[in-house]
């Protein structure tokens, strides 16, 4: 799967035509108040494009897990305003997705205006890649542009399904986000050091193996450590540690060594007596870890030995915080190796919902070379796996 192999929206005329985008508005939202709108500003440029360049947007997307039917909540109303406000255009909003105020819109929508549809998810089909589905949201345009990449793992209607009806090309959020991971993976600025945290072992399994190819430098933090930990005989206390995983653990050391991969976890901890913000704090070496305590954070000595290992880094990919990041007390690992990355001068990328929100929160976010808007997508690819969405997409 290679993107550059794909259409994009500049490799098709778009001029007078509707054109079908999906977008990536999965926002965040309280009490029906957008608190990030950073998913939005990240569709303008692809929307600003078909503005330019003459067509009729309809723009689609899902918004939560309304489960297939409309729920209020769930709506994408308050998308559509914030819309309009970035574009400084009015946002027409349809009251549903493929119905009759979906089709009098759309029909009467002129060159450069935008309407967005309802909630993709408000209909069950969508999840189920219904033909018949794609096939009504198909019949609303002309052109379909993906550029949800925080969807495009995921085969559904409204990502995948439409492509079999319409052409088919990639928007430049999808384009931005291959070319900087997948050039990450395929064709990196070497030293190439991946860094990996998070919670728990299991949901990285695939991303280790994966990048175990490609690596110089693999360094484990966060959670996940423990797990190696076990692997190498020490007392985790009751920090998270994932019993069943222990012998992959081990089996992962041992590939890294037979590969020539330097594989790097924490020599010391900072251990909180139990799982609580304001819990009593303590250091320890990786070896001395009392029964009663747990691994909630890198020690000072970890943040040293990381942050020399990524100096001299050219390419850095970054999934996992070190520690209970959203906690000040166990911050400090995290802010250590995203302080690292920055002063690297490496090409940067952070793949992962919770290691973007911790980069974004923890004030580095203009720091990075390339923040993945897509989660779960961003995690799919690090695992070395084919996007449907973007495999759905005409090759050039
Ligand atoms: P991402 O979403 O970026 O892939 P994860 O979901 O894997 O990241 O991991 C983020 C979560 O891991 C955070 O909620 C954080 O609190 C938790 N975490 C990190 N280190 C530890 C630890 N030592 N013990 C328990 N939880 C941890
Ligand atoms: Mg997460």
């Amino acid at each position: 799967m290679n993107v550059l192999n794909k259409k994009s929206v500049e490799d098709i005329d778009v001029r007078g035509k509707k054109v079908l985008i999906r977008c990536d508005f999965n926002v965040k939202m309280e009490n029906g108040v957008i608190t990030s709108d950073k998913r939005i500003v990240a569709s303008l440029p692809t929307i600003k494009y078909l503005l330019d360049n003459g067509a009729k947007v309809i723009a689609c997307s899902h918004l939560g897990r309304p489960k297939g039917e409309f729920k209020p909540e769930f709506s994408l109303a308050p998308v559509a305003v914030r819309l309009g406000e970035l574009l400084g255009i009015e946002v027409k909003m349809a009251k549903d997705v493929i119905g009759e105020s979906a089709q009098t819109l759309a029909a009467d929508l002129k060159e450069g205006e935008v309407l967005l549809l309802e909630n993709v998810r408000f209909h069950k089909e969508e999840t189920k890649n219904d033909p018949e589905f794609s096939k009504a949201l198909a019949s609303l345009a002309e052109i379909y542009v993906n550029d949800a990449f925080g969807s495009a793992h995921r085969a559904h209607c409204s990502t995948t399904g439409v492509a079999d009806y319409l052409p088919a090309v990639g928007g430049y959020l999808i384009r931005k986000e291959l070319e900087y991971i997948g050039g990450a993976l395929e064709n990196p600025q070497r030293p190439l050091v991946a860094i990996l945290g998070g919670a728990k072992v299991s949901d990285k399994i695939g991303v280790i193996t994966n990048l175990m190819e490609k690596v110089d430098t693999l360094i484990v933090g966060g959670g996940m450590a423990y797990t190696f930990f076990a692997a190498k005989g020490y007392s985790v206390g009751t920090s998270i540690c994932e019993e069943d995983k222990i012998d992959m653990a081990r089996e992962m050391m041992a590939a890294a060594e037979a590969k020539g991969v330097k594989f790097l976890i924490p020599v010391d901890n900072r251990l909180g007596k139990e799982y609580a913000e304001d819990t009593d704090v303590m250091v320890v070496d990786s070896d001395a870890i009392p029964d009663d305590w747990m691994g909630l954070d890198i020690g000072p000595k970890t943040e040293a030995l990381f942050a020399d290992a990524i100096k001299g880094a050219g390419t850095v990919i970054w999934n996992g915080p070190m520690g209970v990041s959203e906690w000040k007390n166990f911050a400090s690992g995290t802010i250590a190796v995203a302080t690292a990355i920055a002063e690297s001068g490496s090409i940067s990328i952070v793949g992962g919902g919770d290691s973007a929100a911790a980069v974004q929160k923890l004030g580095f976010a203009d720091k990075m070379s390339h923040i993945s808007t897509g989660g779960g997508a961003s995690l799919e690819f690090l695992e070395g796996k084919d996007l449907p969405g973007v495999v759905a997409l005409n090759d050039k």
